[in-house]
């Protein structure tokens, strides 16, 4: 067989791939991200997936984004975050943590699922909105340096891309750097833990002109404890930045938080 007629064999078979995908999307309809229901829409959720998601609307902490169980009025922060105020300056997420949301942070997470990205990229803008209109910049929680299982996709930088397309921000990855935890947090104090997590994050160095005198919208999947969250907006506001904002998709409500249902 000759050069072209190898070429010509080659895009079929290309074609017919594409063609027996575009059959197989068809026949396959598109799935409830959390139970694989059909569902109407890709990157969607069934009615009662959608039902079980606990989405955190106002009003909320000023700063920690926490839900209020009633109106406090424009700004108003709760008593967590005045006893301990964070390094950051406000706070949001789009839904509480647990099962529905869980699963939904695993399929981006681990399965390499974009649809999920998606749908968690709506609701955080849908969540977000103020924050994201106020911010110059967009910048992910970096990766994990070593993970343990799965591939290497940055969730964070991934949820930052679609929300800085969506609201024509700018988007920087370059800016914070994640190095090797220098030691386990285990039988640590908080104190401790807090000063073991600050080294793990810096500020690169030729990037700080991005950051210094601007408002930044640190991006990450979940809000657990906080400790990553803070001290990524502890560095980059030592480096000059003039206001840091969080939003994540997820928020681990502790019990002892007060918050509606
Ligand atoms: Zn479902």
């Amino acid at each position: 067989m000759d050069e072209a007629a190898a070429q010509s064999t080659y895009s079929v078979r290309a074609w017919g791939r594409r063609f027996g995908r575009q059959v197989i999307d068809f026949l396959a309809p598109p799935k409830c991200l959390v139970c694989h229901d059909a569902v109407l829409e890709p990157a969607s959720l069934c009615l009662s997936c959608w039902a079980n998601l606990k989405l955190i609307d106002a009003p909320v902490c000023n700063v920690l984004g926490i839900p209020f169980a009633y109106d406090q009025g424009e700004g108003a922060i709760s008593p967590a975050a005045l006893a301990e105020p964070p390094t950051w300056d406000r706070a949001r997420a789009a839904v509480a943590y647990d099962e529905a949301s869980r699963r939904i942070v695993h399929a981006l997470k681990y399965r390499d699922t974009m649809e999920a990205g998606l749908l968690m990229a709506r609701l955080m803008a849908r969540a977000g909105q103020p924050l994201i209109g106020e911010a110059d910049v967009i910048i992910p929680v970096p990766l994990h340096r070593f993970r343990l299982w799965g591939r290497r996709f940055n969730q964070a930088a991934f949820l930052s891309q679609q929300i800085s397309r969506q609201f024509g921000k700018a988007y920087r990855s370059d800016v914070l750097k994640r190095n090797r935890a220098t030691r386990s947090q285990v039988g640590l104090s908080s104190d401790e833990r807090r000063k073991n997590v600050a080294k793990v994050f810096q500020v690169m160095p030729e990037a700080v002109g991005h950051i210094a005198g601007r408002r930044v919208l640190l991006v990450d999947d979940v809000l657990t404890t906080g400790a990553t969250a803070g001290s990524c907006a502890a560095v980059m506001k030592k480096s000059g930045a003039a206001h840091v904002d969080v939003l994540t998709f997820a928020l681990v409500l502790e019990p002892k938080r007060p918050h509606i249902g």
